[in-house]
């Protein structure tokens, strides 16, 4: 028997009597997209997630080892229906263990009986050298950050001189053979909205989709203004420069990307994901980790929940099962971005995992 809906006294009392948890929120979505952040570090400092000089880094005692990490994904794969993990961070591949989490979490069989599908989100900096050995401990697909082809753009949005580094890592990844790729680009207005043209045709020609995110208010404060962020239709019109585009079929109900066939050619695809325009918090599907080991149940929650005192203090899987199904029903119908009484997260993007 498995309980669909279960409210937060009921999670402690299903685990009691072995049913299996999902994680369900009160309007009747279930989370099965777990984004696990495996660090707060990262070595580009992108004007849109990090101030120049960084951040208070979180101290190493804080961070959830190897172990607890794989415990904490093995508990959401058994336990809570989870189907799917994506590692993200801060930078992932500053994490010294990712292999060998991806390794130990690619054992894992979900409620489906099949292996989780494994993805990492990354800025791609060291990817170049350790894209085969992630392909080998399980890694089956990455999506790739990079908003500009141009040197001299990279540089001024990430404060870093490290596009050759990206591009190598992207050749890596396909060499290695992660699939999907996909490349993940922001669009700040008056910066990098005319390299878009040339990073669309540099993704359709590698087979690669392109998706370009609306910039959201969950970076330095001073960074974000309504009336200025490039917006989903400003984006696909720019797209569309060289290039046919019509709607594609929704394949996937809990995607958050709008996506587009381009020239009538069904294998080639461009997505924008018009998270403030347009949001799709109706069909989230995510549950966060933090490298801190907080559950969130949204990217802007100004709310989480402590795994990792409970894992510490000597709590079974039972009863972490039962605080992380009751962190997520708790979940808020919404981001709120639209509303006058939104408020901004309590933390920013690299501290919870994008
Ligand atoms: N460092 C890795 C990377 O850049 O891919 C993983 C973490 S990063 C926080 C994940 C994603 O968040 C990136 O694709 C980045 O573009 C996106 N991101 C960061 N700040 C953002 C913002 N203010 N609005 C929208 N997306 C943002
Ligand atoms: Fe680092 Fe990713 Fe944030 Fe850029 S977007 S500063 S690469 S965490």
């Amino acid at each position: 028997m498995s309980v669909e809906f279960v409210s937060a006294s009921q999670a402690a009392d299903a685990v009691a009597c072995g049913a299996p948890l999902r994680l369900v929120d009160t309007f009747g979505r279930v989370a099965r997209d777990l984004r696990v952040s495996l660090t707060d570090r990262c070595n580009l400092r992108c004007s849109y997630c990090m101030p120049p000089e960084g951040l208070d880094w979180l101290p190493t005692e804080d961070t959830l080892t190897d172990d607890e990490v794989v415990r904490l994904i093995r508990i959401g794969v058994d336990m809570l229906g989870i189907r799917q993990v994506r590692f993200t961070g801060g930078e992932p591949l500053l994490r010294r263990g990712l292999e060998g989490i991806i390794n130990e979490c690619s054992h894992l069989r979900t409620d489906e009986g099949s292996p989780l599908d494994l993805a990492l989100t990354t800025n791609a900096l060291g990817l170049a050298k350790r894209a085969q050995g992630l392909k080998d401990a399980g890694l089956n697909r990455v999506n790739i950050s990079l908003d500009s082809l141009d040197p001299e753009h990279f540089a001024a949005i990430t404060r870093r001189d490290r596009l050759g580094d990206v591009l190598e890592g992207i050749e890596a990844a396909a060499r290695a053979g992660l699939s999907p790729i996909k490349v993940n680009a922001l669009v700040l207005r008056g910066m990098n909205e005319a390299d878009l043209p040339d990073l669309v045709d540099y993704c359709l020609d590698r087979g690669i989709e392109l998706r370009v995110i609306e910039q959201m208010p969950i970076g330095p404060p001073d960074t974000w203004d309504r009336q200025n962020i490039m917006t989903a239709d400003e984006i696909l019109h720019i797209m569309g420069t060289r290039h046919t585009l019509t709607p594609a079929p929704r394949e996937d109900p809990h995607s958050p990307a709008g996506r587009w066939i381009v020239d009538g050619d069904p294998t080639k695809r461009l997505g924008v994901i018009a998270s403030v325009s347009d949001p799709f918090c109706s069909a989230c599907d995510r549950t966060r980790l933090t490298s801190d080991g907080m559950v969130r149940s949204c990217l802007f929650s100004t709310e989480e929940t402590s795994l990792r005192d409970l894992l510490r203090g000597g709590g079974d899987d039972a009863q972490i099962a039962a605080r992380w199904a009751d962190a997520m029903w708790a979940k808020p119908a919404a981001h709120g971005l639209n509303i006058d009484t939104f408020a901004r997260a309590s933390r920013t993007m690299s501290r919870i995992g994008g």
